[in-house]
């Protein structure tokens, strides 16, 4: 853990040659850094054109300048925003004057990391950022924001609230037993236990649709050798990924190609193009590439008239029975699709199913979807702690079992934060955010 009262700073632009690099400064020290290196600190909040010296007067860069007091900053800290030319040289020189006026480089997620101990976000919140500048599809986009705006936040913080409500009902009950309950209220009290149980429940069942879409959908193509695995893999991304051969089991490398299906990014893998290795680095790969194939998030089984349909993995997931060759007249009773992946009939109808198979394993009506492991954890365990509470015979072990439902959700959200939760929240972080 890093000095929270040191003033840092950051490229908060992209790497690379750019127009305009854009430098982040926050911390209480921000506006004295600024008067180091620029002479007339511009209004609050305006943008304002100064000339920047390094300690000797020395002109570093004419910028634009953002001096933005705090606490309504990202941070919640003062902030100054500089908009310097772009190029490293500039960069370098501006850095170096920034450190002799009194400020750090930030490390990895500082920023974010700052604004969740000022309180300007949840851990929720904050992981929604980290989502959002991963984003590559519309669909993981809005997912993020939806998490940004807090939406999810606020699911967790309504069964926060209610149990909190119900652990001092629970307390109540311990300190003054004399002032006995009627009976109608713990029956009440347990009845809200169980729906709030409940509701998590059925949050936690959502098909993994949140965790999908943020990670990204897997679709196995699976089949005879030959039946056009790799020439369908090319034609669905659209460029040569796979070695095409016409030999039957020709060695090949791990098929893999990322594309976007549906507005979601999906990893086409080619299951049979795994081959056996004695290179243990490629064993290792090898072994990886075929656990992800065997937990697919749909299975796409191709078949060309020849031989059996082979779905393998069957992982018990969607399967696409999918008959290739329709050029050469290939036909099958109960193929979900026909296509020719060489000449691309049918290939149009295809994606088309293919996305409206993607859609439904990532669309969520309704409350925003838990969007990653760490929040199932955390939901399963206040589940459980709550079935406790339900089963618990002594009214202190039932406050407990409440204390602890409460404990886990606030581990979620960051309310009850430790640590190690925030490490490895943050660690995920770019330098600037
Ligand atoms: P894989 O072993 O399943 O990956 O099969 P490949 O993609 O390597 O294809 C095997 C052979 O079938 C190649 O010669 C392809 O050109 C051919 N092929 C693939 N798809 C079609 C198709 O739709 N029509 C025809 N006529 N040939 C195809």
């Amino acid at each position: 853990m890093t000095d929270a009262t040191d003033t840092i700073f950051a490229v908060a632009s992209g790497a690379g040659q750019a127009a305009v690099t854009v430098l982040r400064v926050s911390g209480q020290g921000a506006g004295a850094v600024l008067d180091r290196i620029c002479r007339r600190r511009p209004a609050p909040r305006f943008a304002a054109l100064r000339t920047l010296r390094d300690h000797d007067g020395d002109v570093l860069d004419r910028a634009l300048v953002l001096w933005i007091p705090g606490p309504g900053t990202y941070t919640g800290e003062d902030s100054v925003e500089l908009f310097l030319h772009g190029g490293s040289a500039v960069q370098h020189s501006v850095a170096t004057a920034l450190i002799e006026a009194g400020a750090r480089p930030a490390e990895a997620g500082e920023f974010s990391r700052r604004a969740f101990l000022n309180g300007r976000m949840d851990l929720l919140e904050a992981e929604a950022v980290a989502d959002l500048i991963a984003a590559e599809s519309d669909a993981q986009r809005r997912q993020a924001l939806r998490q940004l705006d807090g939406a999810l936040g606020s699911v967790y913080a309504d069964w926060t609230v209610r149990l909190t409500r119900l652990l001092a009902q629970q307390e109540a009950l311990i300190d003054f037993p004399e002032d006995d309950l009627p009976p109608a209220t713990e029956a009440a009290m347990l009845a809200e236990i169980g729906k709030v149980r409940s509701e998590i429940a059925a949050h936690l069942d959502d098909g993994r649709r949140g965790e999908r879409l943020r990670e990204g959908l897997v679709i196995a193509i699976t089949g005879a050798p030959n039946v056009g695995k790799s020439t369908l893999i090319n034609a669905l991304a659209g460029r040569e990924v796979a070695i095409v051969s016409p030999q039957a089991g020709t060695t090949r490398d791990v098929l893999e190609a990322r594309v976007v299906i549906g507005g979601v990014p999906v990893t086409l893998l080619d299951t049979a193009g795994l081959r056996e290795t004695a290179d243990d680095v490629e064993a290792e790969g090898v072994r990886r590439a075929r656990m992800r194939a065997a937990s697919a998030d749909l299975v796409v089984a191709l078949y060309d008239g020849g031989g059996s349909v082979v779905v393998s993995p069957d992982n018990g997931n969607r399967v696409l029975r999918v008959t290739n060759k329709a050029d050469l007249g290939v036909r099958h009773q109960g193929a979900d699709a026909e296509v020719s992946a060489l000449t691309g009939l049918g290939m149009a109808s295809l994606k088309e199913r293919l996305a409206q198979e993607v859609k439904r394993l990532v669309d969520s009506a309704g409350p925003p979807p838990l969007t990653r492991a760490r929040h199932r954890a955390g939901l399963i365990d206040s589940a459980s702690a709550l079935e406790n509470a339900l089963s618990a015979e002594l009214p202190e072990l039932r406050g407990e079992a409440l204390r602890q439902a409460v404990r886990r959700i606030g581990r979620v959200t960051g309310r009850v934060g430790t640590e190690a939760v925030l490490d490895a929240v943050f660690r995920q972080f770019c330098i600037g955010k």
